[in-house]
């Protein structure tokens, strides 16, 4: 049997360190046994979803030097391997389960539903479908469709017992069914959920190993179900532990960053951050800390892998990839440093920005220092400001992140009009709106003009100095629920969701 294992990222935003994580360790796995590593988009989620993410995600993987063997972008033969691309597979899949009585036609409406949790919530219940819509007759569920009425199919969940599984790494698991709610496996948009076209999916492209994180493990028990239901075997499943924050919480980029592009832009070798995500949970044999992904698939084994939630630290991938760097021969580094970005390419970019503003060639690196290296550390005081009140500059920090880490398109006009618009909103002159996001992304009050700033750094390091920012000045967990309200409402009256923006 060929081994063949999977990432399945949705592409609805950066192209995540976890993602880059999974796809090692699915790579690793694959290649020690002589198997296959798959990229498949789940992109089921329309409205999130979409193509520039998509892009981003195998420019990552590219970059890594993590190849698949089938995908999207490689081809192969079991695809389409977008899920947007395989509705009549998932359809078909369906009808096999409701023909079986495995599923259900469900007509309750959002209301219903609404109304039944808040009951089960007052009575100390767990919430979950109550299974109403089982009740009708072939007949009536004919009756109502033809009466025009929209509904979504459901699976059929038993309600006693227990589901055993057994994950490869944490051995024997029980779930009690009493806590696993009759998903919804295909929506009223005809798009399947997660849960049935990872199954399908998985099954059809003959994955052997599943390889993802621990949060799934809770939903094996409703995949089991349906690799039952279908009569099919089910993968091996495998659950990483979640990469951690230093201070062990969740890897979340409100406390660290989490797109891999980030990385790149600070100057992390590619093979720098391959190993350090080796590192996450699993080590060699010799316990040597530097070790490339060759190596890692040669020297790769299951068992070495360690539960404890691996923690993501900077100071340590910076370590790392400072032993890369000295490796390097002299013209190594010179090319390594040119292909990051000092290069005739990007460097031209800043012509236009100073060459007015320069007399001698002796001008230019302290104009832009802050572009082409790490800004100055920055303290709270630097941001108190006459025009504007503590809490004004802090709306103008979270604001501008929030609404920037759901910007397409990374380019002038679009930063422009978002800073006018929440300045607008906040009854701020623009230039005083300006002053604490100068701070946050040049480290000064005066630089070379934001927005061209900001574009040259890009997406990810713009986002991470407005958050490094925000942690300086700093907001209180009550502030921050005021913050995320008072954001909602401003989305609210731009007619929900901008147009350029999408969640
Ligand atoms: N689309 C899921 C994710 O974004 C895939 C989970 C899985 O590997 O089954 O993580």
């Amino acid at each position: 049997m060929t081994i063949r294992t999977r990432i399945a990222p949705s592409p609805t935003g950066d192209p995540h360190l976890g993602t880059a994580y999974m796809a090692l360790f699915n790579w690793a796995f694959a290649k020690s046994q002589g198997g296959q590593f798959l990229l498949r988009i789940e992109d089921t989620d329309q409205a999130r979803s979409n193509p520039a993410s998509e892009k981003i995600i195998f420019d990552a993987l590219d970059w890594l030097g993590l190849a698949r063997d089938e995908g999207p972008d490689a081809g192969g033969p079991c695809g389409p391997y977008r899920q947007s691309e395989r509705k009549d597979i998932y359809l078909e899949w369906v009808d096999v389960l409701l023909k079986a009585g495995h599923a259900f036609k469900c007509f309750c409406t959002p209301e219903r539903l609404d109304v039944l949790r808040a009951e089960q919530r007052a009575a100390g219940h767990n919430t979950g479908y109550d299974g109403h819509c089982q009740q009708y007759t072939p007949d009536e569920v004919q009756a109502r469709i033809t009466a025009g009425e929209q509904c979504v199919v459901r699976m059929k969940v038993p309600q006693d017992g227990v589901c055993r599984f057994r994950d490869e790494l944490r051995g024997d698991i029980e779930i009690p069914y009493s806590q696993i709610d009759m998903q919804v496996l295909l929506k009223t948009d005809g798009f399947p959920t997660y849960h049935l076209a990872v199954v399908v999916d998985d099954h059809l492209m003959g994955i052997t190993h599943i390889l993802r994180g621990e949060e799934w493990i809770s939903s094996v028990p409703k995949h089991k179900l349906l690799y039952d239901y279908f009569g099919w075997q089910m993968p091996v499943m495998v659950h990483l532990p979640l990469l951690r924050n230093p201070d062990h919480s969740k890897l979340s980029k409100r406390k660290h960053p989490t797109s891999v592009n980030y990385y790149r832009d600070l100057g992390i070798l590619p093979e720098a951050l391959v190993n350090y995500l080796g590192m996450m949970g699993w080590s060699m044999p010799d316990e040597r800390e530097m070790f490339s992904k060759e190596e890692m698939r040669d020297a790769f084994d299951l068992q070495r892998m360690s539960l404890g939630g691996p923690v993501f630290d900077m100071r340590k991938l910076s370590w790392l990839n400072g032993q890369y760097l000295r490796n390097l021969s002299a013209d190594d580094f010179m090319d390594r440093l040119e292909q990051w970005a000092v290069n005739r390419e990007r460097l031209s970019r800043l012509v236009p920005l100073i060459q007015e503003r320069t007399e001698r060639f002796a001008d230019i690196v302290p104009q832009v220092d802050y572009l082409l290296g790490n800004r100055g550390a920055l303290t709270a005081d630097q941001f108190g400001s006459n025009r504007l009140n503590a809490d004004q500059v802090i709306q103008i920090l979270d604001h501008t992140s929030r609404s920037l880490d759901t910007l397409h398109k990374w380019e002038r006009d679009q930063l422009f009009e978002t800073c006018q618009s929440l300045a607008d909103y906040m009854g701020v002159k623009l230039r005083d709106f300006l002053q604490p996001l100068f701070l946050a992304i040049s480290g000064r009050e005066v630089s070379l003009p934001l927005f061209d700033s900001m574009v040259f750094l890009g997406s990810d390091l713009t986002r991470v100095r407005i958050r490094d920012a925000i942690g300086t000045v700093g907001v209180s967990k009550k502030a921050a629920k005021r913050l995320e309200k008072a954001y909602q409402e401003y989305q609210t009256t731009r007619g929900g969701l901008n147009p350029q923006i999408e969640k």
